[in-house]
């Protein structure tokens, strides 16, 4: 007999493609019946059929205060009594930009839009108005959205699919996308030394969260930065994922390497739908309505997602908040790595601050880039591993190309919980 949620999933694919409103959420990269959620409260989510899971995904990582935090809800409540969007600056799109602009470094102005997807498409035509010239570079496996200019040799849903490219794009603009290889500076040079003076900008995510959870070497990202110094690029950080999750202000403060252009996502909007883009004001002084590179939107910096930005910012500035939810990332990740020591499972973990990558190998060696990420990665131990810990209540990313998330909402007795559900899959896996 099928279960609500298997019920509503099939209705669900007779009204939109694969049921689904993005792909990444069709378990095509495990298999099996995707879920239908119903509810989520702090660290636990709960499917159509009423199980509860521990989230890991978190809404694929806004959710850093866990579901339903009362004081992002209170806002967005109140906010929302007051009128959902005006089409004009409101006081709450201030206050945002005041908290972006004192956390994220390099921002000196911002604007606001309504998605990731925005915050780069838009930030790459910022990067071309400002150089005047056409070309960007972007990385294998790095995924910024689903803009014609950037799906090029992406990752993300991209990869689980195993589709290097998407139709519909023109050729003419895919060829204006170089790519280049993560962590291989040398493949970066080479596309400078081809196409002189017609580079605009290198988009890169500081730490790869799209295919997995890949880190730069020492010394990667300075590097970047002296090539577009010398060539007369702009140096795109999409920190969409890594803003206000590897560190409270960002990669480049991590890294110590400041970009031009610095792209948000998720965290910024607490759950609701915000994306923004910032640099030194000599960049934004092209946006229009200052300059001529053209980018609008009619609800973006709406007052209910401000709100709920706010709120969350807000929140994650306390003493120690931020600290605490990596401190639980490590102690989950530290778990995991000795339950798979312990039963000889040959992983690859790794994590940064409040965000994780769990990585099976198929055989020795370390993944540092795409295409040691697609020879390395055990999919199908992974997909097992997948389907094992939902079965008993915990819930990772549908695929094993995509990185893990913390909320201030789990506690290390949640963390114990998956930790124990942890060592008995391994152990049953050896039986
Ligand atoms: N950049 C990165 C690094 C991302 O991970 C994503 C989405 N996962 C995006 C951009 C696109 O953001 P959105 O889905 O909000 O359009």
């Amino acid at each position: 007999m099928s279960t609500r949620s298997q019920l509503l999933f099939a209705k669900a694919t007779e009204l939109m493609p694969g049921g689904v409103s993005s792909p990444a959420r069709a378990f095509k990269g495990v298999g099996g019946d995707p879920l239908v959620f119903e509810r989520g409260s702090g660290p636990f989510i709960f499917d159509a059929n009423g199980k509860k899971y521990t989230d890991y995904v978190l809404s694929w990582g806004p959710l850093i205060l866990g579901h339903a935090y009362p004081s992002v809800i209170e806002s967005i409540l109140q906010a929302a009594r007051n009128g959902t969007s005006f089409g004009a600056t409101c006081p709450l799109e201030i206050e945002l930009a005041e908290l972006v602009i004192e956390l994220i470094p390099s921002i000196e102005q911002v604007r606001f839009v309504s998605s990731g997807t925005e915050a780069t498409m838009s930030a790459l035509r910022l990067a071309r108005g400002f150089t005047g010239r056409d070309k960007v570079i972007k990385f294998e496996g790095g995924f910024h959205g689903h803009s014609d200019m950037l799906l090029a040799k992406g990752g993300s849903a991209l990869a689980t699919l195993g589709v290097p490219d998407s139709a519909g794009v023109p050729k003419q603009t895919a060829q204006n996308t170089l790519t280049a290889i993560y962590n291989d500076i040398a493949s970066v040079r080479a596309l400078f030394e081809a196409n002189p003076a017609q580079i605009a900008a290198i988009i890169i995510e500081p730490i790869a969260g799209n295919m997995g959870f890949v880190r730069p070497q020492d010394g990667f990202l300075q590097s970047l930065r002296d090539l577009c110094d010398a060539h007369g690029a702009l140096l795109i950080f999409d920190e969409v994922i890594t803003g206000f999750r590897v560190a409270l202000q960002g990669a480049q403060t991590l890294f110590g390497v400041t970009p031009d252009i610095t792209c948000l996502g998720k965290v910024i909007g607490g759950g609701m739908p915000v994306g923004a883009y910032g640099a030194r004001r000599e960049i934004m002084a092209h946006v229009a309505p200052l300059g001529p590179v053209y980018q609008a939107g009619t609800l973006s910096g709406n007052p209910v997602s401000m709100a709920s930005g706010v709120a969350t910012l807000k929140a994650l500035k306390e003493r120690k908040v931020f600290e605490d939810i990596s401190r639980l990332t490590t102690r989950l990740v530290e778990g995991i790595s000795k339950a798979a020591a312990a039963h000889n499972i040959a992983m690859q973990l790794d994590h940064e601050g409040t965000v994780f990558g769990i990585y099976f190998l198929k055989e020795p060696g370390r993944i540092s880039d795409f295409e040691s990420a697609k020879k390395l990665n055990d999919t199908v131990r992974y997909a097992r591993f997948f389907h094992d810990m939902a079965t008993k209540g915990h819930y990772f990313a549908p695929s094993s190309f995509e990185a893990g998330f913390m909320s201030a909402a789990h506690t290390d007795e949640v963390i114990d919980h998956t930790l124990e559900a942890v060592n008995q899959v391994f152990a049953h896996w050896r039986e």
